[in-house]
This record gives C-alpha cells, sequence and structure tokens, in this order.
C-alpha cells in the first residue's frame, strides 16, 4: 500500500516556520507582514475560505485585514481599492477571492494588483517568471507551489529526468504545476479534455497530478507501479450512506484503488488542500522580507 502523503501535518510545518521567521523579522525591527483578503459578495464556500486565510494570517503573527464588499460592489469601487491596498506600506500581499461577481472583470483587478504584492501569484509579471524559470523572484500559485513541496517530502528534491503527467491545464493549477515540474528537470506532460487514451498516459508518469474537478475520474490502473500520486481535486458528492440528504468530499483519484499501485498518494480532504492557504502565508512572507531589504526565505 502506498505511504499517505499528510498535507495537513506539513502545512503546519510550513505555518510553524513562518510563525518564526516573522517574529525574526519583528525582532530586527521590522515592520510584520501585513495581508489584505478581499472578498466580495456571500458565496458561502469563498467565505469558509477568507474566514481560514484571515485566522492563519493572524496565528502567524502577520497584519490581517479583511475586506467584505456587498456583491453589487462596482468594479470601479474594486480598483479603488487595490489601488489603496497597492500604495499601504503595511500591506505584504492582496489577495482577492475568487470568484466574483459577473459583472466585475476579474482579470482586470487580478492584473491591477501589484505583483510585488501579488501573493496569488496571477499577475501576468508571476506567470512570466514561472515560465521562463525566474524562480526566485516570482510569486507561485499557492496549491501548485504546495502540491510540489508534497512531492519533494517523498521524493526528494531531485526530480530530474522523472516523468511528470499533469491532468489538467487552467492557469491556477495544471499549467503552473507543469512549470514547477519542468523547473525542477520532469519530463512534462499536460492533459485535458481532448487528450487522447489519458489512462494509457496517466500510467507512464512517475509523478501523477490530478486537476481536474471530476470525481473519482483516475482509477487505480491508471497508475504505474510505485508512482506519487497528488490528487488536487475537491469534489462534493452525495452520501447517503451517512444519512439523507448528506455529503463527502472526494478527489480526481479513485484513492483506495489508486494506493494499490501508488508508491505515495495524497488524501482527499488533508492533502494539497491544506497546503494552499500554508503557501499563501510563505509568499506573504516572503513579500514582506523583499519589502524590508532582506533575503527571501527560501
Ligand atoms: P478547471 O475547471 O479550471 O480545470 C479543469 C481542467 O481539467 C481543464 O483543463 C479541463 O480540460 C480538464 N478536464 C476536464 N475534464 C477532463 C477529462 N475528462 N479528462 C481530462 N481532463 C479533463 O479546474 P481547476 O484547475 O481550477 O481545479 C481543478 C480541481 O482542483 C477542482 O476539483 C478544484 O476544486 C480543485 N482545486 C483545489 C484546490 C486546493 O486548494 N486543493 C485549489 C484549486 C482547485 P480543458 O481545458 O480541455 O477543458
Amino acid at each position: 500500500m502506498a505511504e499517505v502523503i499528510d498535507g495537513k501535518s506539513v502545512a503546519e510545518d510550513v505555518v510553524r516556520t513562518v510563525k518564526a521567521l516573522t517574529a525574526e523579522l519583528v525582532a530586527k525591527g521590522k515592520a510584520k507582514p501585513g495581508l489584505a483578503v478581499v472578498i466580495v459578495g456571500e458565496d458561502p464556500a469563498s467565505q469558509v475560505y477568507v474566514a481560514s486565510k484571515s485566522r492563519t494570517a493572524k496565528e502567524c503573527g502577520f497584519h490581517s485585514l479583511q475586506h467584505t464588499l456587498p456583491a453589487e460592489t462596482s468594479q470601479e469601487a474594486l480598483l479603488k481599492l487595490i489601488a489603496e491596498l497597492n500604495a499601504d506600506p503595511e500591506i505584504n500581499g492582496i489577495l482577492v477571492q475568487l470568484p466574483l461577481p459577473a459583472h466585475v472583470d476579474a482579470g482586470k483587478i487580478i492584473q491591477a494588483i501589484a505583483p510585488h504584492k501579488d501573493v496569488d501569484g496571477f499577475h501576468f509579471i508571476n506567470v512570466g517568471k514561472l515560465g521562463t524559470g525566474e524562480l526566485d523572484t516570482a510569486f507561485v500559485p499557492c496549491t501548485p507551489a504546495g502540491s510540489m513541496l508534497l512531492i519533494e517530502r517523498v521524493r526528494g528534491k531531485d526530480l530530474s529526468g522523472l516523468n511528470a503527467v499533469v491532468v489538467g491545464r487552467s492557469n491556477i493549477v495544471g499549467k503552473p504545476m507543469a512549470n514547477l515540474l519542468l523547473a525542477a528537470n520532469c519530463t512534462v506532460t499536460i492533459a485535458h479534455s481532448r487528450t487522447k487514451d489519458l489512462p494509457a498516459l496517466a500510467r507512464t508518469a512517475d509523478i501523477l497530478v490530478a486537476a481536474v474537478g471530476r470525481p473519482e475520474m483516475i482509477r487505480g490502473d491508471w497508475v504505474k507501479l510505485g508512482a506519487t500520486v497528488i490528487d488536487v481535486g475537491i469534489n462534493r458528492i452525495p452520501a447517503p450512506e451517512k444519512g439523507e440528504g448528506k455529503s463527502r468530499l472526494v478527489g480526481d483519484v479513485a484513492y483506495a484503488e489508486a494506493a494499490r499501485a501508488a508508491g505515495a498518494i495524497t488524501p482527499v480532504p488533508g492533502g494539497v488542500g491544506p497546503m494552499t492557504i500554508a503557501m499563501l502565508m510563505a509568499n506573504t512572507l516572503a513579500s514582506a522580507y523583499l519589502a524590508a531589504g532582506l533575503k527571501r526565505p527560501s
């Protein structure tokens, strides 16, 4: 059976390190890292994520600011807020929770964030830096950055020559994940909804990353013996066995089947999920170190 990759515990390690490095920064007489989270509207899932981000920021010792705006907030008002946060020296990281209401152009809002405060890593400057291998100065999107850390925990830092297959090509997960694996000298294939014979392709992967959003799509016989399987998917499905109207979370990988072939696998929940918030804290800390004229912690 596969080693279960405990994302919760790795995320706790990251948060502990961020907390210690925040204390070091403050001890040097520098300002504590500041994270501003902006949420527009009342999407319940977004509210849970935002509350969790703000709570972890406080736990790290950050200056944590939350702007909760009504769903009818105009694009102009949002752009004005971003401009204020860009100019605020107490703020090192700006996160706009997605999705935004339909009348707001999310792309415009994200591109308005100053690249050095773009701790989500979605600004074109940061996307370009990742794409060209400028990893020392890029802010890398949190979910793939966290997935990479989990891969390194089981495989070590040297991934040279390994075959990696990333299923999914979104700008938030699939593409940055593929770029990180490429920068780590893997041979990378990106699969998507038009890929032919995905099971055969998946079976070539020493590292298989699933970021699809389809419950348990990746079956056990798609997994190469000993592969590292990273399941980014978070899907809520009905669970009548738990009672009427109940549900449960599953990933994009059929876990029990895949765990029989894999060398190591992330569970859902408790795998990649907790890493996303932890890496947001790490990115905000890095931004604060750079703003203070210090070397970014590795
Ligand atoms: P998107 O919907 O943006 O992208 C899904 C990708 O999967 C697309 O590239 C799509 O291909 C591909 N795809 C869809 N169906 C198939 C198929 N049958 N075969 C092969 N590829 C397919 O999703 P995200 O990248 O935003 O998220 C992916 C999953 O990760 C979701 O479950 C999401 O909830 C989860 N997630 C988890 C996070 C965490 O913190 N753990 C953070 C972010 C996301 P095409 O481009 O051709 O349409």
